[in-house]
């Protein structure tokens, strides 16, 4: 009798079980049959708008784009989600890991309709004032670019204070708007069940809220006094430049950049003469091919020159999630653009190699941080030394005479950049936590602190709101510094254990196809089916650790 109610239990419970995962994988199916073509379509659409620059292709950008946002306000589709998930009885670890993304994907379908509405408003209407500001001096109107430049070029310490209040302006006009959605934001994440929204942000990114405050405070011990180093080197250097009587005379607006997360250039480097003469999309190509990952496939397929209407920046985009990969660049034959051609060709090849046999859904980098990384690996060999010996065929004499240059260059850009994102998620953080603090005196203590600058005696202007990614990307700019981070634990890694060598300055990783092997198997293969430190661990043996940044970059 005992027996036979055992066996009942658990065949019912067997069933029950495959009850889940066939519900579970109609529930895929059904998600897919909707979700593929409107992805593909959505990605399709705003490349066309990003070559084209026409109202009409950004139109049916932005249409598709809402209907994606549509598809995941779909709160039938979230309860059924929610019940498999309660019941616990989903076991198989690859649809265990969809029900996870999924999840996450449809969770805003719990937020009230009319918030979610009102912040998309509130957004497009600061985007909207961002857009429109122009800074105003001497009657002149000054574009973002324009600010930047005479930033940089000016040695005229008037006329750079000048520029820099006249752009700080645009604080005022957004900031009281921001605050309001901010606190909309926090409502949101408040319904569901989270404390802010800065904590709901993190979280449904896969990223615990304590282990990234710890890393940014480790980081912080580990690049305090190198950076007051350089920061003493940068100050010597513009007291000379602007003829100064002394360091105390240096104020925000002599960094050459509206927020100083840009490092000036101090030291001697010209690394554009080694391209002026040079095919950089040659270069790429053979670049990566070199290391095993040959990607012309996907330069047969990108839009790499400048035209009229055009994006200026660069991108890179998996149309379908499986191998229509596009890069938009607008190629000068410059440093800066080797560094981006081998940036976004590395998103490129990280998209290219990710298993073909996965659910569409977890065919993605385990991270946006994770794709950040090789692409910024690969991005810093513009300026390493040996580099552009083995692919831009420099002599080894000049190889060793610019050897120090090029890495204190790289060194500073770190570390300037370093203490900027401390400053950035600093802020965010604690103004989610309160949005009705003296945010403007927030921000300056932060600045004052992490980044040395000095604030203006007596300033107190919503300095914070001229940075639009606090309004319009939210609780995103810490993923620039991991992904920074992994770009050096994997760098070191591959050192170490492929090239198998203890010298970590001159490496080029050129010709060498073990490297591309290595990274297909460990990290681009599995794409989205481990929890991101999961695969830092598989692919390095350690989790995702400030340890090589600094010892790249600190010591
Ligand atoms: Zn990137």
């Amino acid at each position: 009798m005992l027996v036979i109610l055992s066996i009942g239990l658990f065949s019912n419970c067997t069933n029950k079980k495959e009850k889940m995962k066939q519900e579970l994988t109609d529930f895929i199916k059904k998600h897919d049959s909707v979700y593929i073509p409107l992805f593909k379509a959505s990605n399709l659409a705003s490349w066309n708008a990003a070559i084209s620059g026409k109202d009409e292709d950004f139109k049916r950008s932005e249409e598709l784009q809402m209907q994606l946002v549509k598809l995941f306000a779909d709160k039938e589709a979230l309860k059924k989600l929610e019940e498999i998930k309660v019941s616990g009885l989903i076991t198989d670890s690859i649809l265990n890991r969809e029900l996870d993304v999924l999840y996450r994907s449809y969770i805003m379908a719990k937020a009230d309709t009319a918030k979610l509405n009102a912040m998309v408003r509130m957004e497009t209407m600061i985007e909207q004032k961002y857009g429109n500001f122009r800074a105003e001096v001497n009657g002149k109107k000054l574009s973002d670019n324009d600010v930047e430049e005479i930033l940089k070029k000016s040695k005229n310490v008037n006329e750079q204070k000048e520029v820099w209040i006249a752009q700080k302006k645009i604080g005022q006009t957004v900031a009281a708007d921001i605050i309001k959605l901010v606190k909309l934001r926090n409502e949101i994440a408040k319904d569901l069940g989270f404390r802010n929204y800065h904590q709901m942000n993190l979280t449904l990114g896969e990223q615990d809220p304590r282990d990234i405050l710890k890393l940014f405070d480790q980081l912080d011990t580990l690049t305090r006094d190198a950076f007051a180093g350089v920061k003493g080197e940068i100050d010597n250097y513009f007291v000379k430049y602007y003829g100064l009587k002394s360091k105390d005379e240096l104020m925000p607006w002599n960094y050459q950049n509206r927020f100083f997360q840009e490092a000036p250039k101090i030291y001697e480097t010209d690394l554009d003469q080694y391209f002026k003469d040079k095919n950089l999309e040659t270069l790429t190509k053979n670049y990566y091919s070199g290391i095993g990952l040959p990607m012309d496939d996907i330069i047969a397929k990108s839009d790499l020159y400048e035209k009229p209407g055009k994006n200026q920046h660069a991108f890179c985009t998996d149309i379908d999630n499986h191998g229509d990969i596009r890069v938009l660049a607008n190629i000068k034959s410059n440093s800066y653009w080797m560094n981006t051609m081998l940036h976004e060709f590395g998103h490129g090849v990280y998209d290219k190699y990710i298993d073909t046999t996965l659910p569409f859904i977890l065919h993605d980098p385990a991270h946006t941080f994770t794709t950040e990384a090789i692409a910024i690996m690969f991005g810093r060999f513009a300026s390493s030394p040996q580099w552009l010996k083995d692919m831009a065929g420099i002599p080894e004499e000049e190889k060793m005479k610019i050897a120090d240059n090029c890495f204190k260059k790289l060194r500073i850009e770190e570390l300037v950049f370093s203490r900027w994102a401390q400053v950035m998620y600093r802020f965010e953080k604690s103004m989610y936590d309160n949005p009705d603090q003296d945010l403007n005196n927030l921000w300056w203590d932060l600045v004052e602190k992490y980044q040395l600058l000095k604030r203006p005696e007596g300033r107190n202007e919503p300095d914070w709101a001229t940075k639009i990614h606090i309004a319009l990307y939210p609780c995103y700019y810490h993923n620039y510094l991991l992904g920074s981070l992994l770009a050096s634990q994997l760098y070191y890694y591959m050192v170490a254990n492929i090239i198998k060598s203890d010298d970590y300055r001159f490496q080029s990783f050129a010709g060498n196809k073990e490297i591309g092997k290595y990274l297909k198997e460990k990290v681009f293969m599995p794409g989205s089916r481990y929890f991101w430190d999961d695969m830092i661990e598989k692919a390095t043996g350690e989790k995702l650790t400030p340890k090589y940044y600094a010892k790249q970059f600190v010591k």
